[in-house]
């Protein structure tokens, strides 16, 4: 019920003055929940998972995210991609928002359809899908699906003939944290052929997609994508397509989302007519910021160097690699470890923000651990913090949104699924979310 309700609110416009103060309010929001859960465990006699790691996640991020896309990219409709953080909470706020959603399969589809979206808000942005899932979203009315290569659309014929499919085009995502091309896209060199077959197959080719890689960081990028995108249009053109969308993927990250922005809103005006609809796929950018972990020290072991007389500390947390920080293996992320509790140390504070500055002790020399046998699962090789670190103790990390709880296991009997405290920094998502 509470899912139709908002998803009847989905033309719901967010003011567009940005909040100024928003994330100074959000971290002072993060750093309560934080400790509040903290408190209410003690480590003595708590039960078995009581003192497992947890997320705190601002749905005000979000709603932030999204007021900044809509003033710095209006053209492109957003279409999150569901892959890069499931969270229902999340999903339900973008769905009253009014974003569209990429999806990658089945289960995706099911997510957000079930918070009562419309079909035509789907990009099945898969090229290469399972036969039964394109069946599946042939019977759900998920027309929209990307493509790259001959046989897929042999596939699409025979499945879902109707489909309105995109082309995807090999983009250079060199300068790219996680690169796309090297499994998908066409080059321009088989475009032709891969129209012309859509042609004889009848096939309804309604756009172009393409994805500068994920963490992309060279805005040339998306101007060369756009060019090629534009030279696609025409070569559909030529054979009676007349091509209505571009997808310009995803890729952006906070920190350089503004100048990526405008450097692709220059190349979409100098290259498409605005009767070109433009829709993107992000991911990264939406969720990134907005999710902080906490993780409990569950053991310490001192290393004495005996030549150079120094001690040092493996601290081992109750998460690690093969749960919440895959996003290490996967994305090539560095997250920083921050005290959040330290029992034995005075400043022992989630406001310690930076560790070197928390008092006046010599730095310490950690290195950090996740929980299972296996000796990849190293959080962090070097780390220095004044304070005295000890079991039972605290680290939290931030920007923990991306790619990381999406591709957690349960490798050793670890849990892959962990309690995540929501809050609000922004009175429009609370009201969007009943908080
Ligand atoms: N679209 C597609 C097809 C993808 O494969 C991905 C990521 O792998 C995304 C969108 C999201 O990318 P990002 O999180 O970099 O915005």
């Amino acid at each position: 019920e509470d899912y139709v309700s908002l998803s009847l609110k989905a033309n719901y416009t967010p003011c567009l003055e940005e909040s100024h103060n928003g994330k100074a309010l959000s971290k002072a929001m993060i750093g309560r929940a934080l400790q509040q859960r903290v408190q209410s465990i003690d480590e003595d006699t708590c039960e078995p998972g009581e003192e497992d790691a947890f997320f705190v996640a601002d749905m005000g991020d979000i709603y932030r995210q999204h007021l900044r896309w809509k003033k710095h990219l209006n053209r492109v409709k957003p279409h999150y991609a569901v892959k890069c953080n499931p969270d229902p909470q999340v999903l339900r706020l973008l769905a009253a928002m009014g974003t569209g959603f990429d999806c990658a399969s089945k289960a995706e589809i099911d997510m957000v359809l079930r918070l009562g979206v419309d079909p035509s808000r789907i990009i099945y942005a898969q090229p290469c899908k399972t036969k039964s899932y394109v069946r599946y979203a042939s019977k759900q009315g998920v027309r929209q699906m990307t493509f790259d290569n001959l046989d897929e659309l042999y596939k699409i014929k025979e499945l879902f003939p109707d489909a309105e499919l995109y082309l995807r085009i090999l983009t250079d995502d060199s300068a790219s944290l996680c690169r796309l091309s090297l499994k998908f896209g066409a080059s321009l060199d088989d475009t032709g052929d891969l129209l012309a077959l859509a042609r004889k197959l009848d096939l309804n080719v309604v756009g172009v997609a393409f994805h500068v890689g994920s963490g992309a960081s060279d805005p040339a990028a998306f101007l060369k994508a756009v060019r090629d995108a534009r030279f696609v249009f025409d070569q559909a053109a030529a054979l009676g397509y007349e091509l209505k969308t571009l997808d310009v993927g995803g890729g952006f990250v906070s920190e350089t989302f503004d100048d990526m922005a405008a450097v692709l809103s220059v190349a979409l005006d100098e290259y498409f007519p605005p009767s070109v609809r433009v829709i993107g796929e992000p991911g990264r950018y939406y969720v990134s910021s907005a999710f902080t972990i906490a993780c409990n020290v569950i053991a310490r072991r001192s290393v004495e160097d005996k030549v150079l007389g120094v001690n040092s500390y493996m601290l081992y947390l109750n998460d690690g690699v093969y749960g919440n920080f895959s996003s290490i293996m996967f994305d090539h992320q560095h997250p920083i470890p921050r005290v959040l509790k330290a029992a034995n140390s005075p400043a022992s504070t989630y406001d310690a923000v930076a560790p070197y500055d928390a008092g006046n002790n010599l730095p310490l020399e950690y290195s950090i651990w996740g929980p299972t046998c296996d000796g990849i699962d190293c959080i962090s090789e070097s780390w220095t913090c004044t304070q005295t670190l000890d079991v039972g103790d605290w680290l939290y990390f931030e920007d923990m949104g991306a790619y990381t709880k999406c591709s957690a296991t349960k490798f050793n009997g670890f849990s892959d699924s962990h309690a995540t405290v929501y809050i609000s920094s922004e009175p429009g998502a609370s009201a969007l979310l009943g908080y």
